[in-house]
C-alpha cells in the first residue's frame, strides 16, 4: 500500500468509526428506561474487504470484527501480517455454519463468539471441538432466531428458541450461551413503526428470561446493521453488526464503474477500498 492511499483510507475509516460511535451514543440515550443500559458492542463486519482495512480499523481502536464465510475468516485470522498487527482482535462468526466446518473455524486464533447457533446438532459439534482445544475459557455463542420466517434465512423458529437455548445452556458445558441474534428482513420501512423482527427477538428474550429466571441484562441481543443499528439500539440491541457504513459498500463483482455518481459516504469509502484493491494488485506485480 502506498503512503498516500493508506493515509486516505485511514482518514475515511477513522471518520466512519467515530461517526458510528456517536450515533450509537445518541441512540443509547433514546432507549426507554425499562431496557438495560448496556452500551452496545460494535462488531465491524469486514466480509469481502481486504485485511488492510481491518488493520486500519484496528489501529483506530476497533477490536471486534465479524465474518460470515468460514473460508474467509480462516484466511484473515491466520494471516501472518494481520496476526502481527492485530494481536488482540476478537473475531465474531456471523454466517451460516455447517457442522463439517466447525473444527476449522474453532481452531482460528482469537475466535471470540459464534453468533449463529441455530440447531442443537451444531451446538453439540462446537461444544465437542472446543473441549478438545482445551481453551481456558468457554466459547461464547448466541442462538440465532429466524424472526422473519424467510426460508433463505437461518435460525431457529421463534417458538423453538427457548427449547434450543435451554439445550445449549444445559448440555453444552464448554459453551457460554450469551444471547440471541437475528438478521431479519432487509426491507422494513421504519416509517411504518418498530421493526417486527426486533420486537420478535425481544419477545424471545422475555421468554428465555422467564424460563431461566434471568434479568434482561443477562441475555444479549445481537441485532441491527448499517441501515438500522440506531433503531435496533433504541429497541435494546447490545451488539450491532455494521459493515458497509464503516468499510464502504461491498462489490461482489468487478463492475463498480456503473454506479459512481452518488455522493454517499459508502460510495466514497468504496472508492478508497477500490484504490487499495488496485494497490494490492500492484504490490503483487513488484
Ligand atoms: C453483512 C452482514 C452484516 C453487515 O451488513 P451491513 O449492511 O454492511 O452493515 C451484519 N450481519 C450479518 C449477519 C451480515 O452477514
Amino acid at each position: 500500500m502506498t503512503f498516500r492511499s493508506a493515509m486516505a483510507a485511514t482518514a475515511d475509516i477513522s471518520k466512519a468509526i467515530k461517526s458510528v460511535f456517536e450515533r450509537i451514543e445518541v441512540a443509547c440515550v433514546k432507549r426507554p428506561e425499562i431496557l438495560p443500559k448496556i452500551t452496545p458492542r460494535l462488531v465491524a463486519v469486514s466480509k469481502t474487504k481486504p485485511k488492510e482495512l481491518i488493520q486500519i480499523a484496528y489501529a483506530q481502536g476497533q477490536r471486534h470484527f465479524g465474518e460470515n464465510y468460514v473460508q474467509e475468516i480462516l484466511e484473515k485470522a491466520w494471516d501472518d501480517s494481520l496476526r502481527g498487527t492485530c494481536q488482540d482482535i476478537k473475531w465474531h462468526f456471523i454466517g451460516h455454519l455447517q457442522t463439517n466446518k466447525v473444527k476449522k473455524l474453532l481452531e482460528i486464533p482469537n475466535l471470540y463468539m459464534v453468533e449463529t447457533v441455530d440447531r442443537f446438532k451444531l451446538a453439540k459439534e462446537i461444544d465437542k471441538h472446543w473441549r478438545t482445544l482445551q481453551q481456558p475459557q468457554k466459547l461464547k455463542v448466541m442462538v440465532q432466531v429466524n424472526t422473519s420466517g424467510e426460508e433463505n434465512k437461518s435460525g431457529v423458529a421463534p417458538d423453538m428458541c427457548c427449547t434450543l437455548y435451554q439445550e445449549v445452556k444445559e448440555k453444552c458445558t464448554n459453551l457460554e450461551t450469551v444471547g440471541l441474534m437475528t438478521i431479519g428482513a432487509f426491507d422494513h420501512d421504519l416509517s411504518r413503526g418498530p421493526n417486527p423482527d426486533f420486537q420478535c427477538l425481544l419477545q424471545c428474550r422475555e421468554e428465555v428470561c422467564k424460563k431461566f429466571d434471568l434479568s434482561l441484562d443477562q441475555v444479549e441481543l445481537s441485532m441491527g446493521m448499517s441501515n438500522d443499528f440506531e433503531h435496533a439500539i433504541i429497541h435494546g440491541s447490545t451488539n450491532v453488526r455494521v459493515g458497509s457504513t464503516i468499510f464502504g459498500a461491498r462489490t461482489y463483482a468487478a463492475k463498480s464503474e456503473e454506479k459512481s455518481s452518488t455522493s454517499s459516504d459508502s460510495s466514497k469509502n468504496n472508492h478508497i477500498s477500490n484504490e487499495i484493491q488496485k494497490l494490492k494488485i500492484n504490490d503483487k506485480k513488484t
